[in-house]
């Protein structure tokens, strides 16, 4: 292992901010709900979805109320600029892993200049749905009944991608991340629980602490720690599919809707950027991708560039979670023809690459249906279309998984999906 390949992943509430925002929000909102829902959490009668979707409940359907609220709530541990600057310095990626309300978290770092620095946003999804708020809980553990988010799958995804994670956290549900990290920078309540559990970690106050000596406690952390309810034996390796909302096997190969961020997937071998000729970064997916891949990716793909619509190349996923990215160039809607012919090739031609690589996990955003105007309904059969022609040549490649960035994609990619043959 490369010595010098170190990732941090960051919880929020209370760590980046010092203020814990969900609690205060839930507070504020749910009153006594927000008492009684808290001790039954406490008693263990269910996990964190249980209390998000008990607690979302009670919030105003008003996202811009709720960001105003998060907005005089949102002060910044000191330091933490610094600490981030420091760490693109070093070439070390950071993520952020909050199992809150995650509505408030990508604005705040907007507004404070710190959003640039991070490489993905591991955080549940709080959105308006029929007059209320809901929040979804796309990187939840399938089985495990405890936390929203399953920050420990994002530990374990970086670890197996040759990365020593350093944790950083202040909280009750870090305390399963944390243990599976090779160093733990702990405060407050997570500081606790590694003194009563015999967890080494560094005590931190403010991100200054940060900026000296790294803090590896040599041996990662150990499963049984992740097991406070009877969960003992969960690989959470292999059964990182939390949030999958629709699936479906066709020759042997499970395809899947999710709601999400393409970045944020780190249980895929290779997610599909859905490139321009130049395979630069830009908007949309592109922008995604490089933004949290770090400029190594832009250095490699100077290299594979151009590109022409329909076809693919495979790189490096470098501080992505994921192995690999393949670059397809989709269609421009109404100006490369014949465009469903072109559309098809991407994802033909990105599972050819897959398979010759051997890769057994590919995610796919709804290429040409952004900034190239391909209309979601049409792209959406296509895809689907392809991907089921390819699927009986496939023999590494097991899962494919549409990433769809909204609520309205998901609908129209799952229907597309079940009218599949
Ligand atoms: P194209 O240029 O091929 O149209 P875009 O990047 O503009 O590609 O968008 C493709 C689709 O991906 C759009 O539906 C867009 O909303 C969606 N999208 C944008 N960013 C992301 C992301 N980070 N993860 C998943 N999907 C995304």
């Amino acid at each position: 292992m490369n010595a010098s390949k170190v990732a941090y992943v960051l919880d929020f509430d209370g760590t980046i901010t010092e203020r814990d925002i969900t609690r205060e929000m839930a507070r504020h909102y749910g009153g006594k709900h927000y008492d009684e829902c808290s001790a039954a959490y406490g008693r263990g009668e269910f996990g964190m979805k249980g209390w998000l979707a008990r607690m979302s409940a009670h919030l105003p359907s008003d996202t811009a109320e709720l960001l105003a609220f998060a907005g005089i709530r949102a002060g910044l541990r000191p330091g933490l600029k610094e600490f981030f600057i420091s760490a693109r310095a070093k070439g070390r990626p950071l993520y952020i892993a909050s199992d809150g309300f995650g509505l408030y978290i990508e604005p705040i770092l907007e507004r404070h200049g710190c959003r640039e620095y991070v490489s993905g946003i591991f955080c549940n999804e709080t959105i308006a749905a029929g007059g209320r708020l809901e929040t979804l809980t796309p990187h939840a553990h399938r089985s495990c009944p405890v936390c929203g988010n399953c920050k420990a799958a994002l530990v374990i995804a970086l670890r197996e991608k040759g990365f020593r994670v350093l944790y950083v956290g202040d909280g009750f549900n870090d305390r399963f991340a944390a243990a599976y990290a090779d160093g733990i920078y702990a405060r407050d309540r997570l500081a606790e629980i590694c003194t009563a559990a015999g967890l080494p970690f560094k005590r931190w106050d403010h991100f200054h602490d940060l900026l000296g000596d790294d803090q590896f406690a040599g041996e990662h952390g150990n499963h049984r720690f992740c097991d406070p309810q009877g969960m003992d034996g969960v690989d959470l390796r292999s059964d990182n599919s939390g949030g999958i909302q629709m699936k479906k096997i066709v020759s042997g190969v499970t395809i899947e809707c999710v709601r999400g961020d393409i970045v944020a997937q780190p249980d895929l071998e290779a997610i599909v950027n859905a490139a321009n000729a130049q395979l630069r970064s830009g908007g949309g997916v592109a922008g995604a991708i490089h933004r949290a891949a770090g400029p190594r990716l832009e250095e490699e793909c100077r290299l594979l560039a151009p590109i022409k619509p329909g076809e693919a190349v495979i790189s490096g996923g470098y501080n992505l979670p994921n192995r690999h990215v393949i670059h397809c160039l989709g269609p421009v809607y109404g100006r490369d023809r014949p465009e469903a012919a072109l559309l098809a090739n991407c994802y033909r031609n990105a599972l050819r690459l897959a398979e010759e690589n051997e890769l057994e996990s590919v995610g796919f955003p709804a290429i040409s249906t952004g900034i190239f105007g391909y209309p979601v309904e049409e792209a959406a059969a296509v895809a689907c279309r392809a991907i089921a022609e390819t699927a009986p040549a496939l023999e590494h490649v097991k899962t494919v998984r549409f990433v769809l960035f909204s609520e309205s994609d998901l609908a129209v990619h799952r229907k597309a999906l079940e009218k599949l043959e």
